[in-house]
């Protein structure tokens, strides 16, 4: 008989109404039955030390940026689906979390006055050497006390690291001006990919605790965003059949690579994927701060 886990209130929302879903090494994963986010007990974020020793080969490698992982387009390409939605005055774009700074490469090519911050300082370096792309080691709540704003926040595969999402969100909100976008991505929890589970622990160990110590449907998201008080415009899953996933079940599984019965097959698998509504590795928001606070509590 397994031990009945400790409960504590959602780390989101604050609501009691918890229970066990399921376990991960030494850490139960709690659901909140009100905002639908799920969670690690013990709710510990990662330390810094522990991303520069896990991450340690992230920077080994110079890489252009058009050979970056596809992963990364469909992000990139919502952050641009975002851009233009912004006025021509609006200019300021800022990445929370920006590693890297894949995600910003784009908009400062284009013109916009960019900064990336992260508290991992050869990331942050990285950025700035290989892509020229503004960026600092620097703590949000520190551009908020010096009165920064931006008109577009990008937060993409941050929440679900941290041990204060909700705050988080709230200092997003706080330093975007009125009128202003963020875009916000992380795994979705729901993704339905063939051969990998979360439950099972079978996905790649930067998806469990203590890297992920939230884990997200599209429920959970929305009922955060609007917690903080974004309107959202947008709340989605990437498509399930992207990154020719589908296409790579059918060669690896079904051993077949060409002819009728292959297309036949994606052709099924695709549409049986629709049918079932299937939702494919990550969750994209697109929210917005209101443009006048009058009328709003
Ligand atoms: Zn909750």
């Amino acid at each position: 008989m397994s031990p009945v886990p400790p409960l504590r209130p959602c780390p989101l929302c604050g609501s009691n109404e918890v229970a066990p879903s399921w376990t991960y090494e030494r850490y139960s994963i709690l659901r909140c039955r009100t905002c639908d986010v799920e969670f690690s007990v013990p709710f510990e974020a990662g330390s810094l030390d522990y991303y520069i020793e896990q991450y340690a080969d992230d920077y080994a490698v110079p890489r252009a940026y058009e050979d970056i992982d596809l992963g990364y387009r469909f992000t990139i390409q919502k952050i641009a689906e975002a851009a233009a939605r912004l006025r021509p005055d609006q200019r300021r774009v800022l990445d929370v979390g920006c590693g890297r700074g894949y995600l910003l490469v784009d908009l400062q090519r284009r013109g916009f006055e960019c900064l990336g911050i992260d508290f991992h300082e050869r990331l942050v370096r990285f950025a700035v050497e290989q892509y020229g792309v503004p960026a600092r080691v620097e703590r949000l709540e520190n551009l908020l006390a010096l009165g920064e704003s931006y008109d577009l926040v990008i937060l993409s595969h941050v929440l679900e690291h941290v041990d204060d999402p909700a705050g988080l969100l709230r200092n997003v909100f706080a330093v975007l001006n009125p009128g202003g976008l963020l875009v916000v991505e992380l795994p979705n929890r729901n993704w339905f990919s063939l051969g990998y589970s979360l439950r099972r622990g079978n996905m790649g160990w930067n998806y469990y605790p203590p890297d992920h110590i939230t884990f997200w449907s599209l429920q959970a998201l929305r009922a955060a965003l609007q917690g903080a008080r974004f309107d959202v415009l947008e709340c989605v899953a990437r498509p399930f059949d992207d990154l020719d996933r589908v296409g790579v079940f059918v060669r690896t599984r079904l051993r077949l690579s060409s002819g009728p019965l292959f297309h036949a097959s994606i052709w099924t698998l695709k549409a049986l994927g629709r049918l079932f509504g299937l939702e494919g590795n990550t969750l994209n928001a697109l929210a917005r701060k209101a443009d006048t606070q009058a009328g709003t509590e």
